[in-house]
């Protein structure tokens, strides 16, 4: 059987593992252990100069967290995946990775919130700059690129609009400037968008969203398009630094990972049924979402994701005081910021994920006051839509009473 030509739906529940070395374990067991012992000193010093393959120390590696690292690596196309303890322990490290004092950072327009802040940090501290550009043209990104730029840092679908960045365009010009290309895949899953696909260096999630999809995990993950790359940063920022994933957790994402391909499917139904109740609001401004038909980047989003999934904003009539009346006139949707878990979960980016970006910035990256996101969940549509349609009443109520 050729493992290469296997779909994602049988990667995700067997890529990596081999029962057999494992005393028949159908489930991939935990190896809850912070050390391993040797058999004897010289198979010690053997592990250390690595002469012998084997583990040493779980922060060096743990064979459940390499199950899940190497079942990440073939769902993105990659040849090499390490695990972390946060998603924004996987954006730092590859960042760390990648530049040194003085280097420049090309980044799409709108980034996760604390990706804004981390850069702020790392212009504070080591003089590392960085632009955030729309990506839309050659000509643009070209203009943006300076002797010491080193790499360029996308995200698209963009958090909280929905914005794409272009990921062939992106990775072409990087490749003629010698420059790396880092993704943050969180929002589509490595099941609807695999960069690697265009020439992308790196690619990262915050695998507490789609990649557990059950809400009660904080972890990253990042894959790299070459091997030896990826060996180079777990021996270097990643064991230095030290900020690796615990072994529970990686036992947990194995198996929130089986379903996310099922999962993907309904987020994806959900949102496609959502997204149609919304078009019929009045009190809706605008609507944001990939697939949407008259989305003009609607091109893009055909031919890098295989679907849309299951994030959609929109803005509605009030600004901030019409978003704050909606979210507290749901009662089934929850307001919560994370995404990707089987809850449906609401947030006001302006004031909860993007509250810490100055407010000009933020108005730049297109976060209006009156911007709602909405992580679609498992529900049935039906129920989810029954709880929109309420909050929707409420607004309706309170501007006619305001008329
Ligand atoms: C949540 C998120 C992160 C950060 O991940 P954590 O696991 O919370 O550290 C980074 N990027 C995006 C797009 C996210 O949604």
């Amino acid at each position: 059987m050729n493992k290469s030509k296997l779909h994602k739906d049988t990667l995700v529940i067997h890529e990596g593992y081999d029962d057999t070395q494992h005393h028949g374990s159908l489930a991939v067991p935990l190896y809850q252990t912070s050390t391993y012992s040797f058999e004897t000193a010289e198979q010690g010093e053997k592990r250390f100069s690595g002469e012998e393959a084997g583990n040493i120390y779980s922060r060096l590696g743990n064979p459940t967290v390499r199950i899940l690292e190497e079942r990440m690596a073939a769902l993105e196309n990659g040849a090499g995946a390490l695990a972390f303890g946060s998603g924004m322990a996987a954006v730092s490290s590859v960042l760390v990775h990648l530049t040194k004092a003085g280097d420049h950072i090309i980044c799409s327009r709108g980034i996760y919130g604390c990706t804004f802040g981390l850069l702020g940090i790392m212009k504070e501290k080591y003089n590392i700059s960085h632009s955030l550009i729309s990506m839309t043209t050659e000509e643009e990104i070209e203009k943006a690129i300076r002797p010491e730029t080193v790499c360029i840092y996308v995200e698209t679908p963009i958090n909280p609009t929905m914005e794409l960045v272009d990921l062939k365009l992106v990775c072409e010009v990087a490749r003629k400037h010698g420059l790396a290309v880092v993704v943050d895949n969180t929002f589509t899953s490595p099941y609807l968008q695999n960069p690697i696909d265009y020439g992308a260096d790196f690619v990262l999630h915050s695998a507490t969203k789609y990649i557990n999809g059950h809400g009660d995990v904080i972890a990253g993950l990042l894959v790299g398009k070459d091997a030896e790359e990826i060996q180079k940063l777990k021996m270097t920022v990643q064991k230095d630094y030290g900020a690796i994933m615990s072994p529970f957790d990686a036992w947990l994402l194995i198996r929130g990972l089986k379903t996310m391909p099922v999962r993907m499917e309904r987020h994806t139904a959900n949102a496609e049924r959502i997204l149609a109740y919304l078009k019929g609001q009045k009190l809706v401004e605008n609507i944001f979402y990939p697939f949407d038909q008259s989305n003009p980047q609607l091109n893009i989003a055909k031919r890098q994701m295989k679907a849309g999934g299951g994030l959609i904003s929109f803005t509605v009539k009030g600004g901030k005081e019409g978003a704050q009346t909606f979210m507290d006139s749901l009662s089934l949707i929850k307001i919560a910021v994370s995404l990707g878990d089987a809850e449906t979960l609401m947030q006001h980016p302006a004031t909860m994920t993007h509250s810490g970006v100055p407010e000009a910035d933020r108005l730049q990256m297109g976060i209006e006051d009156s911007l709602l996101r909405l992580s679609v969940g498992l529900e049935h549509a039906d129920d989810l839509i029954a709880d929109l349609d309420s909050a929707f009443s409420a607004l309706t109520q309170k501007y006619s009473t305001h008329a």
